[in-house]
């Protein structure tokens, strides 16, 4: 509508100029035209009648020749007044020309000249001064005048004319041109306008029509051309993703699978007290020789015995399910302890003394995560650190809480600063021979392993990377207390925005 308005005010503007130049042009062409038309007649008089006027002027003077020239006008019927004039302060005031005095020196060059003055009546006439010699030597003209009365009225018809109908027409076409604006220019543009809109949003299925074969209607071509093409790169980076994630979901089940694998020495070993439990009792009973409490006893003990072993293949499958991402609240603390009680045979295995530092009474440690994704994520850093110890070393989980400023709280008395709590950290460090600072980023990448081939997949460390960051936490490796390496993990609490990660 501002661009339909803007183009209107530059048209009129345009019409208006160009009608004022025409206007202007045909008024001057037409007083110069009877400046021309007098020039002549008054170089014919001089001619035709140079006679008829000595004898006048030799008869009766200059008032002679006047009436010889008023004679002529009559008989030719000229439409103008011709006098006799001297440029004499001394003659008559009637004899005088009719111009200012200021024009005479003009005038006595003796050269045909044209004035227009107004009379004493107040209107314009047209003054031709042709000069001739007096028959008494000295200077005079014939002074030809033309009222322009009829020419300034035309002048002012046609001024008034043309300003009517430059009005008329500038209005009619403004009209038009509004109409026209809004139909061509303003309600393609606004179409455009919504149409782009909709693809800023991400919406690539507007198409725009308009039919009406202009640059508009190629520039509306082109949007829906770039439409089309977006919705398909949309489509396969959709697909492309999917595939990824689907990827990316195989990888992890792989790497689960493979923990599990490490795990299964220490779950038989589990296992194998409860079944030999199992074995022996009901070997007992078989016997007949067990009085008949005992065998209630024996089949108590081997109910509990079965429910344990249940208990640990329930375990176990929980772990190696694959199952769909699902975040939800989740106490970071139970998680702990659970994944510990998992690997806790695999520790003792090795005679490593594996402790769970737990956090201040009192702190909350819930935080919105995918349970299993994060128990993927403490198993491989666990399972590494009982690796990488030595036989009756250590390893150490610490869960504590650190505050914006990045301090860690250490005692019960900064509970009170608890709402500014942003994150919760969970720390693994062992006794073993450490990670070297040079390979501090390597170890996260994908496939890079120290360990024989076999024991070490390489992909342990790059996929708990990948999770921890999709949670909009951190993982990070440093040197321990203990000796060996320390891996921690951070997670924003409900008291933070996601993706701040602005600690200390
Ligand atoms: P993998 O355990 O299959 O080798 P990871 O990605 O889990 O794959 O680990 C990559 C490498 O990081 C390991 O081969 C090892 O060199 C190093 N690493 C991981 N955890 C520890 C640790 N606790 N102490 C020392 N080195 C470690």
């Amino acid at each position: 509508m501002k661009l339909t308005g803007k183009i209107l005010l530059l048209l009129v503007l345009v019409v208006v100029v160009v009608t004022a130049i025409a206007g202007t042009l045909t008024v001057r062409s037409a007083y110069a035209s009877l400046e021309e038309r007098q020039h002549s007649l008054a170089a014919q008089l001089a001619d035709e009648i140079q006679e008829r006027l000595a004898t006048a002027w030799r008869a009766a003077g200059p008032r002679g020749v006047n009436r010889a020239l008023h004679d002529w006008v009559e008989e030719t019927n000229q439409p103008l007044v011709i006098e006799f004039v001297l440029f004499s302060d001394e003659v008559d005031r009637q004899l005088q020309p009719r111009v200012p005095r200021d024009v005479w020196p003009v005038l006595r060059r003796g050269q045909i000249f044209s004035r227009v003055a107004i009379d004493d009546s107040g209107s314009r006439n047209l003054h031709t001064y042709m000069p001739i010699e007096s028959w008494n030597g000295e200077l005079g003209a014939l002074e030809l005048t033309q009222s322009l009365a009829a020419l300034d009225e035309q002048t002012r018809q046609l001024v008034v004319g043309t300003v009517m109908a430059m009005s008329a027409s500038a209005l009619l076409g403004l009209a038009l041109a509004y109409v026209a604006g809004v139909r061509w220019v303003a309600q393609p543009l606004h179409a455009l306008i919504a149409h782009t809109q909709q693809i800023g949003r991400g919406d690539f299925s507007a198409r725009t029509e308009l039919r009406s074969g202009d640059e508009l209607d190629q520039l509306a071509q082109a949007l829906n051309a770039m439409s089309v093409r977006l919705a398909e790169q949309q489509a396969t980076i959709g697909r492309e993703t999917q595939e990824r994630v689907q990827a990316l979901q195989q990888l992890r089940h792989a790497d689960r699978l493979g923990t599990l694998g490490r795990m299964a020495a220490g779950i038989a070993h589990e296992l194998g007290t409860p079944l030999n439990v199992v074995a022996g009792r009901a070997a007992l009973i078989a016997s007949g020789r067990l009085p008949a409490e005992e065998i209630t006893s024996s089949a108590q003990t081997i109910k509990a015995e079965a429910d344990r072993i249940t208990s640990i293949v329930q375990r176990m499958l929980d772990f190696a399910r694959q199952r769909r991402p699902h975040t939800s609240p989740c106490d970071l603390t139970m998680l702990v302890d659970r994944t510990l009680s998992l690997l806790s045979t695999m520790a003792e295995k090795k005679s490593i003394r594996l402790e769970l530092i737990r956090p201040a009474p009192g702190l909350a440690t819930i935080c919105t995560i995918d349970e299993a994704q994060i128990q993927q994520v403490l198993t491989n850093l666990i399972v590494n650190a009982i690796q990488a110890t030595p036989t009756a070393g250590q390893v150490r989980l610490t869960i504590d809480s650190v505050p914006e400023t990045g301090t860690v709280r250490e005692s019960d008395t900064e509970l009170a600063s608890a709402a500014q709590t942003a994150w919760l950290r969970v720390s693994i460090e062992d006794s073993g021979q450490g990670v070297p600072d040079d390979l501090h980023e390597r170890i996260f990448e994908p496939f890079f392993t120290t360990k024989d081939v076999g024991e070490g997949t390489g992909l342990g460390l790059s996929i708990a990377y990948g999770i921890v960051q999709e949670h909009h936490g951190r993982l990070e490796v440093t040197r321990s207390d203990l000796g060996g390496a320390r891996f921690e993990m951070w997670f924003a609490t409900e008291h933070a925005a996601p993706g701040d990660t602005t600690v200390n």
